[in-house]
Protein backbone atom coordinates (compact mmCIF):
# COMPACT_ATOMS: atom_id res chain seq x y z
CA UNK A 1 0.00 0.00 0.00
CA UNK A 2 1.58 3.20 -1.23
CA UNK A 3 2.23 6.00 2.35
CA UNK A 4 0.08 8.76 2.71
CA UNK A 5 3.19 10.63 2.11
CA UNK A 6 4.05 9.90 -1.17
CA UNK A 7 7.37 8.11 -1.11
CA UNK A 8 9.94 9.89 -3.44
CA UNK A 9 11.86 10.23 -0.43
CA UNK A 10 13.77 6.86 0.96
CA UNK A 11 13.25 8.90 4.66
CA UNK A 12 15.57 7.58 7.73
CA UNK A 13 13.64 6.26 10.28
CA UNK A 14 13.97 9.73 12.70
CA UNK A 15 11.68 12.48 13.52
CA UNK A 16 12.42 15.62 15.49
CA UNK A 17 10.26 17.20 17.83
CA UNK A 18 12.35 20.65 18.26
CA UNK A 19 15.41 22.37 17.82
CA UNK A 20 17.00 24.19 19.68
CA UNK A 21 20.73 26.19 17.53
CA UNK A 22 23.05 23.34 16.02
CA UNK A 23 21.02 20.23 17.98
CA UNK A 24 17.74 18.52 17.06
CA UNK A 25 15.27 16.86 20.22
CA UNK A 26 13.22 13.89 19.30
CA UNK A 27 10.31 13.43 21.30
CA UNK A 28 11.78 11.21 23.73
CA UNK A 29 14.44 13.59 24.03
CA UNK A 30 17.26 12.01 22.09
CA UNK A 31 19.51 15.04 21.12
CA UNK A 32 21.48 15.13 17.49
CA UNK A 33 24.45 17.85 16.24
CA UNK A 34 22.79 19.29 13.19
CA UNK A 35 25.68 19.33 10.17
CA UNK A 36 23.10 19.23 7.49
CA UNK A 37 20.80 22.11 8.63
CA UNK A 38 18.08 20.91 6.15
CA UNK A 39 20.44 21.28 3.52
CA UNK A 40 22.13 24.39 4.19
CA UNK A 41 18.90 25.86 4.77
CA UNK A 42 18.68 26.48 8.98
CA UNK A 43 21.30 29.13 8.68
CA UNK A 44 20.80 30.60 11.63
CA UNK A 45 20.32 26.91 13.58
CA UNK A 46 17.17 25.80 14.90
CA UNK A 47 14.65 28.42 16.97
CA UNK A 48 16.78 31.40 16.74
CA UNK A 49 15.03 33.86 19.05
CA UNK A 50 15.12 36.48 16.33
CA UNK A 51 13.58 34.64 13.27
CA UNK A 52 10.87 33.32 16.12
CA UNK A 53 10.27 36.60 16.92
CA UNK A 54 10.02 38.72 13.67
CA UNK A 55 7.94 35.50 12.14
CA UNK A 56 5.26 36.05 15.53
CA UNK A 57 5.37 39.54 15.09
CA UNK A 58 4.43 39.42 11.36
CA UNK A 59 1.85 36.50 11.41
CA UNK A 60 -0.12 38.06 14.79
CA UNK A 61 -0.15 41.25 11.99
CA UNK A 62 -0.66 40.17 8.48
CA UNK A 63 -0.02 36.49 6.47
CA UNK A 64 -0.58 37.67 2.99
CA UNK A 65 -1.98 39.89 0.58
CA UNK A 66 -0.69 38.66 -2.97
CA UNK A 67 1.13 40.68 -5.30
CA UNK A 68 -1.58 43.08 -6.36
CA UNK A 69 -0.45 45.32 -3.69
CA UNK A 70 2.80 46.57 -2.56
CA UNK A 71 4.41 44.65 -0.28
CA UNK A 72 6.47 47.27 2.15
CA UNK A 73 8.63 44.62 3.94
CA UNK A 74 9.57 42.71 0.39
CA UNK A 75 10.56 45.90 -0.52
CA UNK A 76 13.00 46.43 1.63
CA UNK A 77 14.40 43.32 1.82
CA UNK A 78 14.73 43.72 -1.94
CA UNK A 79 16.67 47.19 -1.39
CA UNK A 80 18.87 45.59 1.37
CA UNK A 81 20.20 42.84 -1.01
CA UNK A 82 20.75 44.96 -3.81
CA UNK A 83 22.61 46.81 -1.30
CA UNK A 84 25.27 44.60 -0.56
CA UNK A 85 25.83 42.96 -4.17
CA UNK A 86 25.59 43.37 -8.22
CA UNK A 87 21.65 43.41 -8.54
CA UNK A 88 19.86 46.08 -9.41
CA UNK A 89 15.86 44.47 -8.76
CA UNK A 90 14.70 41.21 -7.16
CA UNK A 91 11.68 39.07 -7.79
CA UNK A 92 11.01 36.62 -4.80
CA UNK A 93 9.76 33.14 -5.28
CA UNK A 94 8.73 30.29 -3.19
CA UNK A 95 11.73 27.81 -3.35
CA UNK A 96 14.82 27.88 -5.58
CA UNK A 97 13.65 25.88 -8.40
CA UNK A 98 11.38 29.11 -9.08
CA UNK A 99 14.37 31.22 -8.58
CA UNK A 100 16.46 29.66 -11.19
CA UNK A 101 13.05 29.41 -13.33
CA UNK A 102 13.01 32.98 -13.18
CA UNK A 103 16.42 33.57 -14.30
CA UNK A 104 16.27 31.08 -16.91
CA UNK A 105 12.91 33.09 -18.59
CA UNK A 106 14.46 36.46 -17.68
CA UNK A 107 17.62 35.45 -19.89
CA UNK A 108 15.88 34.28 -22.62
CA UNK A 109 13.07 37.37 -22.60
CA UNK A 110 16.45 39.42 -22.37
CA UNK A 111 17.30 38.28 -26.01
CA UNK A 112 13.66 38.16 -27.53
CA UNK A 113 13.48 41.73 -26.66
CA UNK A 114 16.76 42.20 -27.64
CA UNK A 115 15.75 40.85 -30.98
CA UNK A 116 17.35 37.65 -31.10
CA UNK A 117 14.59 35.43 -29.98
CA UNK A 118 16.79 32.44 -31.30
CA UNK A 119 19.04 32.99 -28.56
CA UNK A 120 17.42 30.65 -25.83
CA UNK A 121 19.92 28.20 -25.27
CA UNK A 122 21.81 27.40 -21.69
CA UNK A 123 25.23 26.23 -21.66
CA UNK A 124 25.30 24.21 -17.94
CA UNK A 125 27.62 22.01 -16.59
CA UNK A 126 28.42 18.37 -15.81
CA UNK A 127 27.32 17.49 -12.13
CA UNK A 128 24.94 20.99 -11.62
CA UNK A 129 22.10 20.72 -9.68
CA UNK A 130 19.08 23.09 -10.26
CA UNK A 131 16.28 21.49 -8.84
CA UNK A 132 13.19 19.40 -9.72
CA UNK A 133 10.98 21.26 -12.30
CA UNK A 134 10.96 20.52 -15.62
CA UNK A 135 13.10 23.13 -16.80
CA UNK A 136 15.40 23.16 -13.79
CA UNK A 137 15.65 19.01 -14.47
CA UNK A 138 16.94 19.81 -18.36
CA UNK A 139 19.15 22.70 -16.84
CA UNK A 140 21.21 19.97 -14.24
CA UNK A 141 21.05 17.67 -17.47
CA UNK A 142 20.94 14.22 -14.82
CA UNK A 143 19.93 11.78 -16.50
CA UNK A 144 18.11 9.91 -12.72
CA UNK A 145 16.27 12.97 -12.34
CA UNK A 146 14.88 13.49 -16.11
CA UNK A 147 14.31 9.49 -16.59
CA UNK A 148 11.00 8.91 -17.46
CA UNK A 149 9.69 12.45 -17.25
CA UNK A 150 8.69 13.09 -21.24
CA UNK A 151 10.64 14.96 -23.24
CA UNK A 152 13.84 16.82 -21.87
CA UNK A 153 12.45 20.83 -22.17
CA UNK A 154 14.69 22.18 -25.11
CA UNK A 155 17.47 24.75 -24.74
CA UNK A 156 20.11 23.01 -22.57
CA UNK A 157 23.41 22.32 -23.61
CA UNK A 158 25.68 20.44 -20.77
CA UNK A 159 29.87 20.80 -21.08
CA UNK A 160 32.16 19.41 -18.61
CA UNK A 161 32.92 20.95 -15.25
CA UNK A 162 35.06 23.70 -14.86
CA UNK A 163 35.96 23.69 -18.80
CA UNK A 164 36.12 27.17 -20.36
CA UNK A 165 37.38 25.76 -23.56
CA UNK A 166 34.34 23.33 -24.07
CA UNK A 167 31.83 26.97 -23.21
CA UNK A 168 33.91 28.49 -26.07
CA UNK A 169 33.18 25.65 -28.23
CA UNK A 170 29.70 25.64 -27.71
CA UNK A 171 28.75 29.21 -27.73
CA UNK A 172 27.08 29.56 -30.84
CA UNK A 173 24.45 31.97 -32.43
CA UNK A 174 21.75 30.30 -30.36
CA UNK A 175 23.14 30.62 -26.90
CA UNK A 176 21.53 33.05 -24.32
CA UNK A 177 23.09 32.30 -21.31
CA UNK A 178 25.92 30.21 -18.61
CA UNK A 179 24.57 28.82 -15.81
CA UNK A 180 26.25 27.25 -13.06
CA UNK A 181 26.70 27.39 -9.48
CA UNK A 182 29.82 29.05 -8.17
CA UNK A 183 30.33 25.84 -5.77
CA UNK A 184 28.08 22.84 -6.91
CA UNK A 185 26.41 21.40 -3.65
CA UNK A 186 24.53 17.92 -4.82
CA UNK A 187 27.52 17.88 -7.21
CA UNK A 188 29.56 17.16 -4.31
CA UNK A 189 30.81 20.66 -3.25
CA UNK A 190 33.44 21.55 -6.45
CA UNK A 191 34.13 25.12 -6.32
CA UNK A 192 34.64 26.62 -10.12
CA UNK A 193 38.15 28.82 -9.19
CA UNK A 194 38.33 32.34 -9.75
CA UNK A 195 40.15 31.93 -13.31
CA UNK A 196 37.50 29.96 -14.79
CA UNK A 197 34.76 32.22 -13.54
CA UNK A 198 36.66 35.45 -14.71
CA UNK A 199 37.57 33.71 -18.27
CA UNK A 200 33.29 32.81 -18.39
CA UNK A 201 32.60 36.41 -17.63
CA UNK A 202 34.64 37.33 -20.10
CA UNK A 203 33.75 34.58 -22.64
CA UNK A 204 29.74 36.53 -21.76
CA UNK A 205 30.90 39.84 -22.80
CA UNK A 206 32.59 39.17 -26.15
CA UNK A 207 29.74 37.37 -27.31
CA UNK A 208 26.57 39.29 -25.07
CA UNK A 209 25.27 36.29 -23.13
CA UNK A 210 24.30 36.88 -19.75
CA UNK A 211 25.75 35.12 -17.15
CA UNK A 212 23.85 33.34 -14.12
CA UNK A 213 25.11 32.13 -11.07
CA UNK A 214 22.53 29.50 -8.99
CA UNK A 215 23.77 30.45 -5.39
CA UNK A 216 20.73 28.51 -3.61
CA UNK A 217 23.02 26.25 -1.43
CA UNK A 218 26.28 28.11 -1.53
CA UNK A 219 25.06 31.33 -1.10
CA UNK A 220 23.62 33.81 1.80
CA UNK A 221 26.72 33.26 3.98
CA UNK A 222 27.47 29.97 3.54
CA UNK A 223 31.00 30.22 2.19
CA UNK A 224 32.15 33.35 4.60
CA UNK A 225 31.05 35.85 1.78
CA UNK A 226 27.41 36.99 1.77
CA UNK A 227 27.47 35.42 -2.27
CA UNK A 228 29.97 32.61 -2.65
CA UNK A 229 30.79 34.39 -5.98
CA UNK A 230 32.07 37.68 -3.88
CA UNK A 231 35.44 36.00 -3.19
CA UNK A 232 36.54 35.84 -7.03
CA UNK A 233 35.88 39.43 -8.00
CA UNK A 234 33.63 38.46 -11.04
CA UNK A 235 29.58 39.25 -10.72
CA UNK A 236 26.78 37.97 -12.68
CA UNK A 237 24.17 39.41 -14.69
CA UNK A 238 21.46 37.32 -13.00
CA UNK A 239 21.92 35.04 -9.54
CA UNK A 240 18.84 32.70 -8.14
CA UNK A 241 19.14 32.58 -4.12
CA UNK A 242 16.84 30.42 -2.07
CA UNK A 243 17.99 27.96 1.16
CA UNK A 244 19.48 30.09 3.58
CA UNK A 245 17.92 33.36 2.84
CA UNK A 246 14.46 31.74 4.58
CA UNK A 247 15.90 30.36 7.63
CA UNK A 248 13.45 27.47 7.50
CA UNK A 249 10.37 29.24 6.29
CA UNK A 250 9.97 28.70 2.41
CA UNK A 251 11.26 31.48 0.10
CA UNK A 252 14.15 32.26 -2.69
CA UNK A 253 14.74 35.07 -5.24
CA UNK A 254 16.25 35.89 -8.59
CA UNK A 255 18.08 38.74 -8.34
CA UNK A 256 19.83 40.56 -11.65
CA UNK A 257 20.95 43.91 -12.89
CA UNK A 258 18.50 46.76 -14.55
CA UNK A 259 19.90 45.66 -18.25
CA UNK A 260 19.50 41.82 -17.67
CA UNK A 261 15.84 42.03 -16.15
CA UNK A 262 14.92 44.60 -18.72
CA UNK A 263 12.36 42.02 -20.71
CA UNK A 264 10.70 41.45 -17.31
CA UNK A 265 8.05 44.15 -17.44
CA UNK A 266 4.19 44.17 -15.65
CA UNK A 267 2.52 40.75 -16.77
CA UNK A 268 5.19 38.74 -18.00
CA UNK A 269 5.90 36.72 -14.78
CA UNK A 270 4.42 36.01 -11.51
CA UNK A 271 3.92 34.13 -8.11
CA UNK A 272 0.85 34.02 -5.93
CA UNK A 273 2.76 33.55 -2.85
CA UNK A 274 6.30 34.57 -4.00
CA UNK A 275 7.11 37.78 -1.44
CA UNK A 276 4.56 37.54 0.92
CA UNK A 277 4.48 39.82 4.27
CA UNK A 278 5.36 36.54 6.33
CA UNK A 279 8.61 35.12 4.11
CA UNK A 280 9.67 38.93 3.42
CA UNK A 281 9.43 39.44 7.52
CA UNK A 282 11.79 36.40 8.12
CA UNK A 283 14.43 37.01 5.12
CA UNK A 284 14.65 40.30 6.93
CA UNK A 285 15.03 38.84 10.73
CA UNK A 286 17.62 37.09 8.79
CA UNK A 287 20.25 39.79 6.96
CA UNK A 288 19.64 41.55 10.43
CA UNK A 289 21.76 38.44 11.79
CA UNK A 290 24.00 37.76 8.89
CA UNK A 291 24.78 41.22 7.93
CA UNK A 292 25.68 42.24 11.32
CA UNK A 293 29.24 43.45 12.11
CA UNK A 294 31.82 40.16 11.98
CA UNK A 295 29.09 37.61 11.64
CA UNK A 296 30.67 36.37 7.99
CA UNK A 297 34.11 36.33 9.66
CA UNK A 298 33.27 34.25 12.17
CA UNK A 299 31.97 31.98 10.09
CA UNK A 300 35.51 32.70 7.73
CA UNK A 301 37.28 31.54 10.89
CA UNK A 302 35.13 28.21 11.82
CA UNK A 303 35.31 26.90 8.45
CA UNK A 304 39.56 27.29 8.56
CA UNK A 305 38.99 25.80 11.56
CA UNK A 306 36.97 22.91 10.58
CA UNK A 307 39.05 22.10 7.68
CA UNK A 308 41.79 21.98 10.26
CA UNK A 309 40.80 19.29 12.11
CA UNK A 310 39.42 17.42 8.99
CA UNK A 311 42.67 17.71 7.56
CA UNK A 312 43.61 15.84 10.20
CA UNK A 313 41.31 13.40 10.52
CA UNK A 314 41.97 12.53 7.15
CA UNK A 315 46.19 11.70 7.80
CA UNK A 316 44.51 9.54 10.51
CA UNK A 317 41.87 7.76 8.26
CA UNK A 318 43.46 7.59 4.62
CA UNK A 319 40.99 4.42 4.27
CA UNK A 320 37.89 6.40 4.68
CA UNK A 321 38.66 9.92 3.47
CA UNK A 322 40.19 10.77 -0.17
CA UNK A 323 40.05 14.71 0.06
CA UNK A 324 38.62 17.47 1.89
CA UNK A 325 37.00 20.83 0.06
CA UNK A 326 34.90 23.49 -0.43
CA UNK A 327 35.22 26.55 1.88
CA UNK A 328 33.91 28.38 4.61
CA UNK A 329 31.07 26.28 6.80
CA UNK A 330 30.48 24.47 3.04
CA UNK A 331 32.63 21.43 2.98
CA UNK A 332 32.52 18.10 1.49
CA UNK A 333 34.42 15.31 2.37
CA UNK A 334 35.15 13.00 -0.60
CA UNK A 335 35.16 9.14 0.82
CA UNK A 336 36.75 5.71 0.11
CA UNK A 337 34.10 3.83 1.44
CA UNK A 338 30.53 4.62 -0.04
CA UNK A 339 29.62 8.22 0.70
CA UNK A 340 25.89 6.73 2.37
CA UNK A 341 28.21 4.23 4.98
CA UNK A 342 29.76 7.31 6.77
CA UNK A 343 26.76 9.22 6.36
CA UNK A 344 25.18 6.18 8.38
CA UNK A 345 28.47 5.58 10.28
CA UNK A 346 27.90 9.43 11.60
CA UNK A 347 24.11 9.38 11.98
CA UNK A 348 25.05 6.43 14.77
CA UNK A 349 26.72 8.96 16.21
CA UNK A 350 23.70 11.42 16.55
CA UNK A 351 25.72 13.47 14.36
CA UNK A 352 23.68 14.59 10.71
CA UNK A 353 25.12 15.01 7.61
CA UNK A 354 24.36 15.28 4.08
CA UNK A 355 25.34 12.63 1.00
CA UNK A 356 26.48 14.22 -2.29
CA UNK A 357 27.53 13.66 -5.66
CA UNK A 358 30.95 12.25 -6.61
CA UNK A 359 30.83 10.12 -3.23
CA UNK A 360 30.93 13.19 -1.12
CA UNK A 361 29.27 13.60 2.05
CA UNK A 362 28.72 17.46 2.84
CA UNK A 363 29.13 19.03 6.59
CA UNK A 364 26.92 22.26 6.22
CA UNK A 365 26.60 22.93 9.90
CA UNK A 366 24.21 26.40 10.72
CA UNK A 367 26.31 29.54 10.01
CA UNK A 368 25.87 30.06 14.05
CA UNK A 369 27.84 26.59 15.04
CA UNK A 370 29.44 27.01 18.58
CA UNK A 371 33.18 25.96 18.86
CA UNK A 372 32.09 23.42 21.25
CA UNK A 373 29.85 22.35 18.33
CA UNK A 374 32.42 22.02 15.86
CA UNK A 375 34.90 20.36 18.21
CA UNK A 376 31.86 17.57 19.29
CA UNK A 377 30.98 17.18 15.43
CA UNK A 378 34.69 16.18 14.49
CA UNK A 379 34.96 13.90 17.50
CA UNK A 380 31.73 12.17 16.62
CA UNK A 381 33.30 11.99 12.68
CA UNK A 382 36.35 10.54 14.39
CA UNK A 383 34.15 7.70 16.17
CA UNK A 384 32.54 7.03 12.52
CA UNK A 385 35.59 7.19 10.55
CA UNK A 386 37.68 4.44 13.35
CA UNK A 387 34.41 1.95 13.29
CA UNK A 388 34.33 1.73 9.21
CA UNK A 389 37.74 1.95 9.39
CA UNK A 390 37.81 -0.96 11.68
CA UNK A 391 35.47 -2.95 9.47
CA UNK A 392 37.09 -1.83 6.36
CA UNK A 393 40.65 -2.84 7.33
CA UNK A 394 38.94 -6.54 9.10
CA UNK A 395 37.62 -6.91 5.52
CA UNK A 396 41.05 -6.65 3.87
CA UNK A 397 42.30 -8.85 6.31
CA UNK A 398 39.59 -11.50 6.10
CA UNK A 399 40.12 -10.74 1.81
C1 LIG B 1 18.41 23.05 -3.53
C2 LIG B 1 18.87 23.66 -4.80
C3 LIG B 1 17.98 24.07 -5.80
C4 LIG B 1 16.50 23.79 -5.71
O1 LIG B 1 15.91 24.43 -4.64
P1 LIG B 1 14.43 23.95 -4.18
O2 LIG B 1 14.10 24.91 -3.10
O3 LIG B 1 14.55 22.54 -3.73
O4 LIG B 1 13.55 24.09 -5.36
C5 LIG B 1 18.49 24.72 -6.91
N1 LIG B 1 19.80 24.94 -7.03
C6 LIG B 1 20.70 24.55 -6.10
C7 LIG B 1 22.14 24.87 -6.30
C8 LIG B 1 20.27 23.89 -4.96
O5 LIG B 1 21.16 23.47 -4.06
Amino acid sequence: MIAPLLPTYARIDVAFERGEGARLFTADGQSYLDFGAGIAVNALGHAHPHLVEALAAQAAKLWHTSNLYRIPEGERLAERLIATCFADTVFFTNSGAEAVECAIKMARKFHAVSGDPERFKIITFDGAFHGRTLATIAAGGQEKYLEGFGPKAEGFVQVPFDDVAAVEATVDGTTAAILLEPVQGEGGIRPFSARTLKALRQLCNAHGLLLIFDEVQCGTGRTGRLFAHQSSGVTPDIMAIAKAIGGGFPMGACLATEAAAKGMTAGTHGSTFGGNPLAMAVGNAVLDVVLADGFLDRVRACGLQLAQKLARLKDEFPDIIAEVRGGGLMIGIKCHVANTELVSACFDEHLLTVGAGDNVVRLLPPLIVSDDDLGEAVTRLETACRRLSGTSRAAVANG
